[in-house]
């Protein structure tokens, strides 16, 4: 367990060079991560080194794989990786980054910035700061490929000709795992990261387990007893609290700002994130992690969104702030805070639509902004941030 420990920064942290291999992959993927690489490389860090390589659907194209053996070899001689998207069809990509090299973490932040459009008030909002904490490699997902009819199970015995007669002999089953190690794994992260987070400043120390215990009484039972033992045993200081996901589903509405670091399964998280991302001002915020023992991987939570692929109208905030997360990773821990104060004097332009809107992305901006074109592109929106970072 202990070789799980220290997943929030780069094994490699000593290193004097570290590389950082760019996939923008499929639809916006490119386009945020080049705006992203277009501000690291701005900021002229000693000891940087940023690759782009080809991935996804384009690269079948160009390379005839989605996950070319040249772009695998440059990930396995990396110390991380900025991803950006790639379709449903390359799935063998994100499956090499996430299952190939164990990043079982994947952490993503949610933060309020002032000047941000959402739907909620903005006086609810202030000091919004948390962090969820999704189990990554089972749940539901550890299940892909594992789907199945259920007449299958009949026909195995694990349920009774009566239950197949009264769900009828076309209906499919999922299977849902939860295991002790994963399990130990992501709550040990966790509780790190909650006491990192008090030691910065961000946090109060209040570890969230978030599952279903009511309903999964043994497996998110297990999931709930197994973390808030590994909590009070090992990191005493921290606070505990346990939630119902539903009751936390309308807690994170209800009290905006209150939260600190969430420990959640795997499609519970993915759901609830993109709930408090919304809060926050959507997919364009939302930034991630994806860590593990030895290369993680930084990646917006949207996807490639091909609805405005190839307009330069999307977002990259929530690509530059995975690159934030990275920066952390890879030891450069002032440019990493550098780098977010810059995002939020960015966003702050909001504040003053008028004077600010060519360098708010499209997004953020109200609607009456919207439908008068009146909104900056992707690289308006990245050099804004490199040039606040540079006054920094
Ligand atoms: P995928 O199937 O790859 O997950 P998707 O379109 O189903 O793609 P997302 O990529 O998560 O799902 O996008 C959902 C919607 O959110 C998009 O239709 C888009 O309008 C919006 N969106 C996502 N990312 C951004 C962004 N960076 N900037 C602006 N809007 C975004």
């Amino acid at each position: 367990m202990n070789k799980i420990k220290n997943v929030l920064k780069s094994p490699n942290i000593n290193k004097s060079i570290k590389t950082v291999i760019a996939l923008g992959g499929d639809g916006i993927g490119p386009t945020v991560v080049d705006a992203t690489v277009l501000i690291l490389e701005g900021m002229k860090l000693d000891g940087l080194e940023i690759k782009s390589m080809p991935c996804g659907e384009s690269a079948i194209a160009s390379h005839g794989s989605a996950f070319p053996p040249e772009t695998k070899d440059a990930v396995d001689n990396s110390d991380a990786v900025l991803f950006g998207a790639t379709e449903e069809s390359a799935i063998q990509v994100i499956a090499y980054l996430r299952w190939g090299l164990s990043n079982v973490a994947n952490i993503r932040p949610i933060k309020y910035f002032k000047g941000a459009h959402t739907v909620l008030k903005p006086e609810y909002l202030d000091g919004l700061d948390y962090v969820f904490v999704r189990e990554n490699t089972e749940g539901m997902y550890a299940a892909t490929g594992k789907e199945g009819k259920l007449r299958t199970l009949a026909r195995k015995g694990l349920i009774s000709n009566r239950d197949l007669e009264k769900w009828t002999k076309d209906a499919i089953y999922a299977m849902r795992v939860v295991s002790p190690p994963a399990t130990d794994r992501i709550g040990k992260i966790a509780c790190e990261l909650c006491v990192k987070r008090q030691k910065e400043g961000i946090g109060k120390g209040l570890l969230q387990i978030v599952c279903k215990p009511n309903v999964l009484r043994s497996q998110d039972g297990l999931f709930l007893t197994r973390i808030k033992q590994i909590a009070e045993t090992e990191y005493p200081k921290l606070e505990v609290e346990t939630y119902n996901v539903d009751d936390f589903a309308s807690r994170l509405i209800r009290f905006p700002n209150y939260h600190d670091t969430i420990v959640i399964p795997n499609m519970m998280g993915d759901i609830l994130s993109d709930e408090a991302a919304e809060i926050v001002g959507g997919l364009g915020f939302a930034g991630s992690g994806v860590y593990g023992p030895k290369i993680s991987y930084f990646e917006p939570c949207h996807g490639s969104a091909p609805d405005i692929a190839g307009k330069k109208i999307a977002n990259p905030i929530a690509t530059i702030l995975s690159a934030a997360m990275m920066l952390d990773y890879l030891g450069f821990e002032n440019e990493s805070k550098k780098l977010m104060k810059a995002i939020g004097n960015t966003v702050a332009g909001g504040l003053e639509l008028e004077k600010n809107w060519k360098t708010l992305s499209r997004d953020i901006v109200p609607s009456s902004y919207r439908k008068e074109g009146k909104f900056g592109s992707t690289n308006d929106v990245a050099e804004k941030v490199l040039e606040e970072y540079k006054k920094l």
